[in-house]
């Protein structure tokens, strides 16, 4: 690990300092903070894992439907990266927190579960998640560990033990709705806060976006941890733009043990 400039020391302390006055910080990960565990933001071009592909066209509802091989094709080599990626030093130091009763909840973009895998149990998945499947028929509900290692080992499709009929990842699609019991708790959680700590999310993809926004607009504290810029970074208390599986944990040994 590599010292930490002067400066982000400075934004360091002031974050710690946020953490320890907030009632009820709530934090919004997105795709930056499971990168180091080896998952690519697969709604992002570019990526180099698909790039014969369109995300947007391959990973739709549509595409789901009218040509399910098509999309479990795409969808094989992402499936593998999260079977087996392990939550990294940026999740484990969100789950100490959360522990510690420093942190609320975890609002996030991401379908790997690698929040719940650090320890965390107060877990928002905006985008659906891999760990369940649903069945496109009957609607049966299946752990996706049962399906997923013949799927990612032998390309065996998930069927459903009931009907016969194709599974569907609990993941959300382009052009399907947000799972709305998690909207409204994402909601709730970002009116709420008195501190919102968005890590390795550039806030590009909406809603989801605007919900930093629900919390500055009543009075909350706003710090972005994220190595691009972001459309709220004029808005945020403080803005560090390093290595999230470096300020993390840099963030909570301070608070943990400060
Ligand atoms: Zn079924």
């Amino acid at each position: 690990m590599t010292p930490f400039p002067s400066q982000t020391l400075t934004n360091i302390d002031y974050v710690v300092e946020l953490l320890y006055k907030a009632k009820r910080a709530v934090v919004l990960t997105g795709a930056g903070i499971s990168t180091p565990s080896g998952i690519p933001d697969f709604r992002s071009e570019g990526t180099g894992l698909w790039s014969r592909d369109e995300p947007m066209e391959v990973a739709s509802l549509n595409t789901f439907r009218t040509d399910p091989e098509r999309f479990f094709v795409w969808f094989r080599p992402l499936a593998n990266l999260i079977y087996n990626a392990k939550p990294n030093l940026a999740h484990i130091a969100l789950a100490r927190l959360e522990k510690a009763g420093r942190i609320h909840s975890i609002i996030t973009q991401n379908i790997d579960a690698l929040h719940q895998k650090a320890g965390a149990k107060n877990v928002i998945e905006m985008h659906g998640t891999l760990r369940t499947l649903s069945c496109t028929q009957c609607f049966h509900q299946a752990e996706a560990q049962n399906y997923l290692k013949a799927f990612v080992e032998q390309g065996k499709l998930p069927r459903c033990s009931g009907c016969g009929s194709l599974m569907k990842p609990n993941v959300i699609l382009f052009g399907e709705q947000l799972p709305q019991q998690a909207w409204c708790d994402a909601q709730r959680e970002s009116r709420q806060c008195d501190l919102m700590l968005v890590a390795g999310s550039s806030l590009e993809v909406l809603p989801v976006a605007g919900l930093p926004m629900q919390a500055i607009d009543r009075g909350a504290h706003l710090v972005i941890l994220n190595n691009s810029t972001t459309y709220l970074n004029v808005r945020a208390d403080v803005v560090i733009k390093e290595d999230v599986e470096e300020v993390l944990p840099a963030i909570a040994e301070q608070v943990l043990n400060g």
